[in-house]
């Protein structure tokens, strides 16, 4: 259909009377003084069977509500969580997939003494790469936080699954291993991260060489606008605040420093193969634009939309059609007023950080994920400061040798290499 703008803009599509009978749609196509009835792409389509990957956290609940409210379209065989183990019971009552993957053991052991009879619950350190590599489900969610995601992500890829990836890091620390992995076993990975995902929508229909500028929007986070003086005396508390989206610590402590759209600028690289010097950043703190592109002839598409995740992950999980949702509608005259601004990477220097561990290449971009998750975790445990994250990353990535990585093993050295490293310093720092 998207080679075929002109018919395209003919077709309606019309409801069925009975979509148990036939899911989708029929196409009608109007020519004048003719009807057509034509086939729908979607006609026979069966339902896309999801492993959600990360299902107890904000990504993965946001996924099974997408999977509830459209039945016709999704079915959820696996789902996998840590220790959250209160909600992993509740989504196995409502999901009753096949099998789940605990990765806490104590958390594992209640889950299976709770509803043991009613799915299979994975033993062993293994059970996210064994659900990964299954070959009973089309579409791996890979909605765990951090690089707990890379390895399991990686299995998927093998086995040839689609991947709509909300868990960055796994582009981050090795974009260029899995881009070469995805092409040698023919999988498509679909961004979830509302920012790729305007880019993708964006960039439908055409040519890569007319693309000139990625510019990435961002909400700023709860600092916009402080100083670093300022900075010094900010609390986790604070900083869990973001101002427009409700998701997971990690990326909402990434959000208050500005790595997150550093790591985005890496991932934005990685899926569109564009240059870091042609990957813009502009604040916009209403978090309406979710990004735009920039055309040869200097035309600007940007998509928009309110900030819900359920949008972007439906789009991820229908591409390249679009289903029907009821999710709550933008009402830009309600909203009234968008802004932009520069950002401030002198206040906010991890955007700084993450372009230039993209220019290094190799293991430099594992090293400033693996600093930042250390420091992350110790801001929000009161052992460093706010401040004390983007520094502690910059003497990491500066003191550390980087090398080229050739496999997956590389990664994995490189990410513990990095996270010793950052564990050592912070001890060194506490205890003087
Ligand atoms: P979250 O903390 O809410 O959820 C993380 C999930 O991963 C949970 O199910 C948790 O149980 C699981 N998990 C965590 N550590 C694990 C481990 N070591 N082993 C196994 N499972 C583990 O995080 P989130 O906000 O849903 O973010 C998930 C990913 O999606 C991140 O990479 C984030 O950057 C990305 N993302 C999130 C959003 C959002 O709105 N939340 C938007 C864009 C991108
Ligand atoms: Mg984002």
């Amino acid at each position: 259909m998207r080679n075929l703008p002109c018919l395209h803009l003919r077709i309606r599509r019309l409801p069925l009377p009975d979509p148990s009978t036939m899911q989708g749609r029929i196409s009608v196509l109007r020519i004048p003084s003719m009807l057509v009835i034509l086939p729908s792409l979607q006609m026979n389509r069966s339902k896309k069977i999801l492993a959600v990957f990360g299902s107890t956290g904000s990504i993965g609940r946001n996924t099974l509500e997408v999977a509830r409210r459209h039945p016709d379209h999704f079915s959820v065989r696996y789902l996998t969580g840590n220790s959250n183990a209160e909600l992993l019971i509740e989504q196995i009552r409502a999901v009753r997939p096949a099998a789940v993957a605990v990765s806490d053991p104590v958390a594992r052991n209640t889950v299976r003494d709770a509803v043991g009879d009613l799915t299979t619950v994975l033993n062993g350190a293994n059970a996210l790469d064994e659900i990964a590599g299954r070959d009973d489900y089309d579409t791996m969610v890979s909605g765990l936080v951090g690089f707990a995601g890379l390895l399991p992500t990686t299995t998927a890829i093998r086995a040839g699954k689609s991947i709509a990836l909300a868990n960055k890091e796994t582009l981050v620390v090795a974009g260029e291993i899995i881009t070469a992995l995805a092409r040698e076993h023919n999988v498509r990975i679909l961004p979830i991260d509302s920012e790729h995902s305007a880019i993708q929508q964006c960039i439908l229909g055409e040519h890569d060489a007319d693309i000139s500028r990625i510019i990435l929007t961002a909400s700023g986070g709860p600092f916009r606008g402080y100083t670093a003086e300022q900075l010094r005396g900010v609390t986790p508390a604070q900083a869990l605040k973001h101002p427009n989206w409700s998701m997971g610590n990690k990326i909402t402590i990434d959000s208050a420093t500005m790595m997150n759209k550093g790591l985005e600028v890496i991932e934005a690289h990685w899926l569109f193969g564009v240059d870091p010097d042609a990957i813009d950043v502009v604040v916009h703190p209403q978090s309406i634009i979710h990004s735009m592109v920039e055309f040869s002839d200097g035309s600007v598409k940007a998509q928009l939309g309110i900030p819900d995740m359920k949008i972007p992950i439906h789009y991820a999980l229908t591409w390249p059609d679009r289903i029907a949702s009821d999710y709550e509608r933008m009402d830009i005259a309600r909203i009234g007023t968008l802004t932009f601004e520069q950002p401030d990477p002198e206040t906010f220097p991890c955007l700084r950080l993450a372009y230039d561990v993209l220019r290094t290449g190799g293991s430099a971009a594992a090293s400033l994920n693996a600093a930042n998750e250390i420091a992350v975790d110790a801001f929000l445990h009161g052992l460093l400061p706010f401040p004390g994250i983007a520094e502690i990353i910059e003497e990491c990535i500066n003191q550390l040798p980087q090398h080229r990585l050739s496999s997956i093993d590389d990664v994995l050295d490189a990410d513990r290499d990095a996270r010793n490293w950052t564990k050592n310093r912070i001890a060194k720092t506490a205890s003087q």
